[in-house]
C-alpha cells in the first residue's frame, strides 16, 4: 500500500471519529446553552425581585417617617417657639427609628432646629443644630452628646451659612404643599446616601411656618446587596430613575466628592465598575431618564468575555428606583465549557488512538497485501516455470507421439502409442486449463476489447469440430439471428474459447443426434451504455444430459457429474469454471438446463458492444470455403534452438506445399532473413543469445527502415500465461502459438498465414 493510501486511510479513520466527536460536543453544549441562559435569566429574576422585596421592607421606616412628619405638621408640634421641647420629641423618634438619621424643622424666616444622629467628634453620639434669627441676628448654635446623651460641647460656629429654605426638600414640599420623596442624595453631614421626606407645616389659621424633615439612611441597602449572592462574579445595584447609583455593594464608590462640602450620588456612567456601565450601555437608554416598566434583558461582550445582565423597575412603590444584575457568562456555563474541555480532551485522545489504531491497521493491511502480492507473484512465477518446463519437453513428446502414430504399427504398438497420446493429450489439457484458472483467480484476466466479426469467428470456432461431429454421426448446426451486427467489439479470443469448451462437451456428452448452437440478441440492461450488444449464446445437444442436483455443481473446479465421467470421457472438470469466469469477465452469466437422457443446453450471454462502422462478414460461408484452394511454393523460417524440436516441426510439416528453412537462433536467422526475405516466420521465444522479441523486433525495424511489408511472425513458446502472448505481439508477433504444438495447429497456423485465411479447415486454435 502506498503512503498516500495509508495516510488517506488513516486520516479518514481520524476524519470520522472527528466528526462524531464534534457533532456530540457541539450538540451536548448547545443544548446545555440555551437552557443555562434560560436558568440565568430565572436566576436574575429571582433576584430582583427578592432585593426589591428586601429593599422595601428596608424602606418601612421611611413611610413612618412620613407618617410622622405628618402627626408633627398636623399636631402642632413643631414650631421654633419651643426650641427645646422640639428637640427633646426629635430625638425620643431618633431612639425610636435607628434608620431615622435626624430629624428637623426649617421655619420660613430660616430658623432651623435638627436633631441628628451624625457626631464629628464622637461615633455613634448626637448632634444638635440650632438656627436662630432673631432681629436680624443669626446665631448657629451645635451641641455634641455622646450615646448615652451627655454633653460633650456646645459651641457656636459664625461661620455656618446653612439655610434650610434653599434646600430641595423644603422647596419641595413648600411648592407642592404636600407629603414629597427626595430623590436619593447624599446627606450634608453623615456624607451617606439617603431619602428624606418633607412635609409642610402650617399653623392654626394655616398659615405655612415650614417644612419638617426625616432622613432615612439608605446605606444598608448597600449592605444587603453586598451580602446577595448573585454568581461568583455577578453584581447586583439599584440605581435611581436618573442613573445615580443608590445601592451598590462598595458603599464608598457610590460617592462622588466635587468640592469642599459637596458629594453627590455617583452616576452610572461614570461607576468604577466598567461591566456595570457596559451593561446599562448595552440597554441603549439615556442614563437621567430611566422610565421602565418591564425588566429588560440584556448581553453584551466585554473584555472577550459574554455577559448577560437584567434591569428591572421598582414596581408599585414610592420609590420609582431600577435594580441592575449582571452575570459572566462562564459563572454559569463554566461548568459546560469545562466539561466540553473535558469532551474536546477526550475527542483528541479518541483521535490520537484512532490514527495509531488507523496506521497500524493500514501497516498490518500493507503487510498483507505485499504479501500476498508477493504470494501472487511467486504464484504466477511459478506457473509460467512450470508451464516452460513441462512444455518443452511435453513438445517433443507428444509431437514424437503423432509421428510414432503416422508409421506401421502393430495392433498393440497402436493401442500403446494411442494411451499415450491420450494420456499427453490431457496432460496438455491440464496445463492449459489450470494456468487458465490460476490466470482469472490472479485477477490478471481482462477482456479485450477489439473489432472482430461475429459470424467468422463463430463460424470458424465451430468449424474445428465439423470433422470429429461427422465422425460421430452427429449433426452439428450454427445459426447467427440476423438482427445481431457482424462487427463487433470484445474479446473474441475469449468467446472462441467458450465456444470451443462447450461445443466439444456437447459433442463430447452426445452418442447420437445433434449439437445446435443458437446466437440471439437481447435486451440491453438498465444500466448498459447505448451501444452495447447483449447476446446470448446456447448450446443444445441431445446427449447423456446432467442431472438436476448437478447442474450448478459442474461449474465448481474440478467438479464432473458424476465420477465415471473422466474414465469414460476424459476432461478436467475445469472447462465450465474457466467458461463461468470468461462470462463473467464479459459482463454475462451462464447456466445449464438438462433432461438426463434427453439433452443438456448450456446457455451464456455476454455484452459487447457495437463497432464504430459494423461491416458484413468478410468470411464466406463455411460451405463456400471449402472450394479455397491452398496456396503453394513460399518459404518458411523456422528460428528455434532446440534441435528436438528443429526436428519435430520440420517432420510435422515435410509435406506441406512449402519450403522450409531452419535457423539456431536470431543472429542466423536476421541474416537469413536479410540475405531472402521468408514469407513466414516461426519464431521461437525463449533462445540463448538474441532471444525471439529481439529478433522480431530487429525484423521489424529493418522492414520499417526499407519501406518493406511485413512479414508474418508466429511466436512459439512454452509460456503459456497471456503475459507472453500480449508481450510477443508487443514486440511486433503477428500470431503466437503455445507449445506443446500439435501437428495439426502448426499446420493449421501455417495455412492461415499463407493460404485462404478463412478455410474452416484452417481455423485459430
Ligand atoms: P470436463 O473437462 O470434465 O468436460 P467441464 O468443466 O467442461 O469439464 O465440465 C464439467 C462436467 O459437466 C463434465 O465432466 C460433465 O460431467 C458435465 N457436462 C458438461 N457439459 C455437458 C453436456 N453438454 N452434457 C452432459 N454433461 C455435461
Amino acid at each position: 500500500m502506498h503512503i498516500p493510501t495509508r495516510l488517506a486511510l488513516t486520516s479518514a479513520f481520524a476524519g470520522l471519529i472527528v466528526v462524531f466527536a464534534s457533532l456530540i460536543i457541539l450538540s451536548s453544549s448547545l443544548t446545555s446553552r440555551t437552557v443555562l441562559t434560560r436558568h440565568a435569566r430565572t436566576i436574575m429574576e429571582n433576584i430582583a425581585s427578592y432585593t426589591i422585596d428586601k429593599a422595601q421592607n428596608h424602606l418601612i421606616p421611611a413611610r413612618k417617617a412620613a407618617s410622622l412628619t405628618r402627626g408633627l405638621s398636623k399636631n402642632n408640634i413643631v414650631s421654633s417657639k419651643h426650641t427645646n421641647s422640639m428637640v427633646a420629641y426629635f430625638y425620643e423618634q431618633l431612639y425610636l427609628h435607628p434608620q431615622f438619621s435626624g430629624i428637623y424643622f426649617g421655619s420660613t424666616n430660616g430658623d432651623f432646629i435638627m436633631a441628628s444622629r451624625y457626631n464629628l467628634i464622637q461615633e455613634g453620639g448626637f448632634y444638635t443644630k440650632i438656627i436662630r434669627i432673631e432681629n436680624g441676628q443669626r446665631t448657629v448654635e451645635q451641641i455634641y452628646k455622646t450615646a448615652q446623651g451627655n454633653l460633650i460641647r456646645r459651641q457656636f460656629d459664625p461661620a455656618d451659612s446653612f439655610d434650610p429654605r434653599v434646600r430641595p426638600w423644603y422647596d419641595k414640599a413648600h411648592k407642592t404643599n404636600a407629603l414629597t420623596w427626595t430623590a436619593p442624595y447624599i446627606f450634608f453631614t453623615s456624607k451617606k446616601p439617603g431619602i428624606t421626606t418633607a412635609n409642610p407645616v402650617y399653623d392654626l389659621s394655616g398659615e405655612f411656618l415650614g417644612v419638617v424633615g426625616v432622613d432615612i439612611g439608605i446605606e444598608e441597602l448597600s449592605t444587603f446587596i453586598s451580602k446577595l449572592n448573585v454568581s461568583e462574579h455577578g453584581r447586583a445595584f439599584i440605581m435611581s430613575q436618573t442613573g445615580d447609583i443608590i445601592a451598590y455593594p462598595d458603599i464608598d464608590k457610590l460617592r462622588q466628592v466635587e468640592g469642599p462640602g459637596k458629594t453627590r450620588l455617583t452616576r452610572i456612567v461614570e461607576l468604577d465598575d466598567p461591566v456595570a456601565r457596559e451593561a446599562f450601555l448595552s440597554l441603549g437608554l439615556p442614563y437621567d431618564n430611566l422610565h421602565m416598566k418591564e425588566p429588560v434583558f440584556t448581553s453584551f461582550t466585554l473584555n472577550g468575555e459574554n455577559y448577560h445582565a437584567m434591569f428591572a423597575p421598582f414596581a408599585q412603590s414610592e420609590w420609582p428606583w431600577v435594580i441592575g444584575i449582571y452575570m459572566p457568562e462562564d459563572d454559569y456555563l463554566g461548568s459546560i465549557k469545562s466539561n466540553r474541555n473535558v469532551n474536546i480532551f477526550i475527542a483528541l485522545v479518541a483521535v490520537i488512538i484512532a490514527l495509531i489504531f488507523g496506521l497500524v491497521v493500514a501497516s498490518k493491511l500493507t503487510q498483507a497485501k505485499e504479501m500476498a502480492e508477493s504470494a501472487d507473484q511467486a504464484k504466477s512465477h511459478f506457473l509460467a516455470r512450470m508451464s516452460h518446463e513441462i512444455r518443452t519437453p511435453m513438445n517433443a513428446m507428444l509431437g514424437a507421439g503423432e509421428l510414432l502414430a503416422e508409421t506401421n504399427l502393430n495392433g498393440d504398438q497402436r493401442r500403446y502409442v494411442t494411451m499415450y497420446q491420450n494420456a499427453g493429450e490431457h496432460l496438455r489439457e491440464l496445463v492449459r486449463d489450470v494456468l487458465d484458472l490460476s490466470r482469472f483467480e490472479s485477477g490478471k484476466f481482462q477482456p479485450e476489447e477489439t473489432p472482430f466479426e461475429l459470424r467468422s469467428t463463430i463460424e470458424k470456432t465451430v468449424g474445428v469440430f465439423t470433422l470429429e461431429a461427422r465422425s460421430k454421426g452427429i449433426a452439428l448446426t450454427c445459426s447467427v439471428a440476423a438482427d445481431i451486427p457482424d462487427t463487433l467489439l470484445g474479446d473474441p479470443t475469449a468467446l472462441r474459447q467458450i465456444l470451443v469448451n462447450l461445443v466439444s462437451n456437447a459433442i463430447k456428452f452426445t452418442p447420437d443426434g445433434s449439437v445446435a448452437l443458437v446466437v440471439r440478441r437481447i435486451a440491453a440492461g438498465p444500466t448498459d451504455a447505448d451501444d452495447a450488444v447483449n447476446l446470448e449464446f446456447s448450446v443444445r445437444d441431445t446427449g447423456i444430459g446432467i442431472a438436476s442436483d448437478k447442474q450448478e455443481l459442474i461449474f465448481d473446479r474440478f467438479s464432473q457429474a458424476d465420477g465415471s465421467t473422466t474414465r469414460k470421457y476424459g476432461g478436467t472438470g475445469l472447462g465450465l469454471a474457466i467458461c463461468r469466469n470468461l462470462v463473467t469477465a464479459m459482463g454475462g452469466r451462464i447456466w445449464a438446463e438438462s433432461n438426463p437422457g434427453v439433452g443438456t443446453t448450456l446457455t451464456f450471454t455476454i455484452r459487447l458492444k457495437a463497432a464504430p462502422e459494423a461491416r458484413e462478414a468478410t468470411c464466406p460461408p463455411a460451405s463456400q470455403a471449402n472450394s479455397a484452394a491452398p496456396s503453394s511454393g513460399k518459404r518458411i523460417l523456422m528460428v528455434e534452438d532446440d534441435e528436438r524440436n528443429r526436428l519435430l516441426f520440420t517432420l510435422f510439416l515435410k509435406d506441406v506445399p512449402h519450403t522450409l528453412d531452419t535457423a539456431e537462433g536470431g543472429e542466423e536467422a536476421l541474416k537469413k532473413h536479410l540475405a531472402a526475405p521468408y514469407d513466414l516466420i516461426l519464431m521461437d521465444i525463449e533462445m540463448a543469445g538474441m532471444d525471439g522479441y529481439q529478433t522480431t523486433k530487429a525484423i521489424r525495424e529493418r522492414e520499417r527502415a526499407a519501406g518493406l511489408p511485413q512479414t508474418p511472425i508466429v511466436a512459439v513458446t512454452a509460456h503459456a500465461l497471456s503475459e507472453a502472448e500480449t508481450k510477443s505481439r508487443e514486440h511486433g508477433c503477428t500470431d503466437f502459438l503455445s507449445k506443446p504444438v500439435t501437428k495439426a495447429a502448426l499446420r493449421q497456423t501455417v495455412a492461415r498465414h499463407l493460404d485462404d485465411p478463412c478455410t474452416p479447415e484452417n481455423p485459430p486454435v
